[in-house]
């Protein structure tokens, strides 16, 4: 039956026999002590007032307090409101306004930041005071409730706030739990950040586990970091973005065996086939299943399944959701036709806050589906292709260029490490192309023979024209290319 998050975290607060559950910076914290946390969080959150429907934001860098922070809120009937660490003050204050926070829960070095922003709520600098409280459990709250207010669409304009319910977010995490989880795999490396859709869900999900899980968390992700951890801790799957495969191709993989992973998953961003092949390859026995969503469709739409992958697709949609590609009138097109991917199911978001209230026009919500803006068809066996995006699309002389293409071909350059392709605004034909490259240590290819080789591989009119040289390619808090900051660079 359908579940709110608060009674889901009582459930699962010490279901297991007491156990290590979380790693974090050398220390593995117990399972007991952490479930007693989060009850005494709980306790404190209500004695400090905040009452149901109240919106909390938790602005942290990734630590063992967060997921219980979450759960803690869930119980007292709060809505989560993640905020990245890396926001700076004005973007924080437009969070702060927007959702009409009741609180602001942080960590020290980011105090200054959150007092800069916010002067006239309650600030909770970590979690001691919150716990000085009795424990307490789960208040009423309804499957329809708002849950999490997550705040997107900052890289493009001013963050809206997309409301999540209970339902949604329950429904995503189990139906994920149950396609992806393997019987005796229980020990996870999770390097992705706990404040994007994406961690939030994997907060969620743990809460369904049927066996004991143990988690080990990253404040950054980092490929030495992340192999290290990985063998010394012995973990047996993990969540990955495609940026972090990226940068683990540009280690000596083959001197890093890693026998006990069986499985990374990945999404957020384009994952080029490619790049899936050579990490494969590279280390024997890891499979790679990707997956697809948005923050609009409670982090994950769907799913590669561990035994019907199929490499280049995001797989499957999960049991609750239904895709539609349709073209630009917003018809249905044909089978295995190109086209706008859109989305229909129970775990939507309830639409965008706006102005303090629900704001039911400012959505991208048609007739109950969602228009993702994101370009892709579907197999005959119902597996989602992701294209690229709408918004991302450059038209060179009245052609459609798509850079996940030349991305592509770029990337498979054996000395390149990661690229980013961009519209550079050009009077006589619209947009060039134009790639920004980070190249590995030591390469010594030329940009010439770069555009050569994008030419050579995606034809005459949509390889870059200008290749530019770059340190690090700039990516989001999530690791995604940042395209904006890739535009503002032309
Ligand atoms: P912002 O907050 O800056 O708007 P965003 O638009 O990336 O960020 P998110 O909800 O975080 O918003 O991400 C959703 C988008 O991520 C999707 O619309 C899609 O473009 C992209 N995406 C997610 N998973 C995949 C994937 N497996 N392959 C390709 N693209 C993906």
């Amino acid at each position: 039956s359908e579940q709110t998050l608060g009674r889901l975290a009582e459930e699962s607060w010490g279901r297991f026999d007491d156990h290590d559950a979380v790693f974090y910076e050398g220390v593995w914290h117990r399972s007991h002590v952490l479930a007693e946390r989060a009850r005494r969080m709980c306790g404190g959150f209500v004695e400090a007032g905040i009452r149901p429907g109240d919106r909390v934001v938790v602005m942290m860098a990734t630590s063992p307090e967060v997921p219980l922070i979450y759960q803690a809120l869930w119980a007292a009937g709060a809505v989560v409101t993640p905020v990245v660490f890396l926001v700076g003050a004005e973007e924080l204050r437009h969070i702060l306004l927007d959702s009409g926070a009741s609180a602001i829960v942080t960590s020290p070095e980011l105090v200054e930041t959150v007092r800069a922003a916010a002067a006239d709520i309650p600030i909770y600098v970590d979690t001691d005071e919150l716990e000085r409280a009795p424990e307490r459990g789960p208040v009423a709250r309804d499957p329809g409730d708002l849950a999490a207010l997550m705040y997107t669409g900052g890289t493009t304009g001013k963050a809206k706030g997309v409301m999540l319910s209970h339902r949604g977010l329950w429904k995503v995490a189990k139906d994920v739990w149950d396609t992806s989880h393997q019987e005796g795999k229980s020990r996870a490396l999770l390097p992705v950040p706990l404040s994007h859709a994406y961690g939030l869900i994997i907060s969620v999900a743990s809460m369904h586990a049927t066996e004991p899980q143990q988690a080990v968390l990253m404040r950054r992700f980092e490929p030495e970091a992340f192999l290290r951890l990985a063998a010394e801790q012995r973990v047996q799957f993990g969540t990955v973005v495609p940026t972090m495969i990226q940068l683990l191709l540009a280690e000596p993989l083959e001197s890093h065996p890693l026998p006990d992973l069986s499985y990374l998953t990945c999404g957020a961003a384009p994952l080029g086939r490619d790049v899936l092949e050579e990490f494969e390859r590279r280390m024997p026995g890891v499979r790679i299943l990707e997956g697809y969503g948005l923050t609009e469709t409670s982090a994950v739409t769907t799913f590669n399944p561990p035994d019907g992958r199929k490499a280049g697709s995001v797989g499957l949609p999960l049991p609750g959701y239904t895709i539609t590609i349709r073209d630009g009138d917003g018809e249905a097109v044909e089978m295995g036709d190109v086209g706008e991917v859109c989305v229909s199911g129970d775990s939507l978001m309830l639409g965008y806050w706006g102005e303090h209230e629900p704001d039911p026009e400012g959505t991208a919500l048609v007739g109950g589906e969602l228009r993702t803006g994101d370009i892709g068809c579907l197999d005959d066996d119902g597996y989602l292709y992701i294209v690229d995006r709408k918004k991302d699309l450059i038209i060179r002389g009245g052609f459609n260029v798509f850079p996940r293409d030349v991305e592509d071909a770029l990337n498979r350059h054996p000395d390149v490490v990661v690229s980013g392709v961009v519209g550079r605004p050009e009077p006589r034909i619209g947009e060039e192309v134009v790639a920004f490259v980070q190249l590995r240590q030591g390469a010594s290819v030329t940009a010439e023979e770069l555009i050569e080789w994008a030419r050579e591989r995606v034809g005459r009119v949509k390889y870059p024209r200008e290749v530019r040289f770059v340190d690090s390619v700039p990516v989001t808090s999530v690791l995604k290319l940042d395209r904006k900051a890739l535009r503002a660079r032309l």
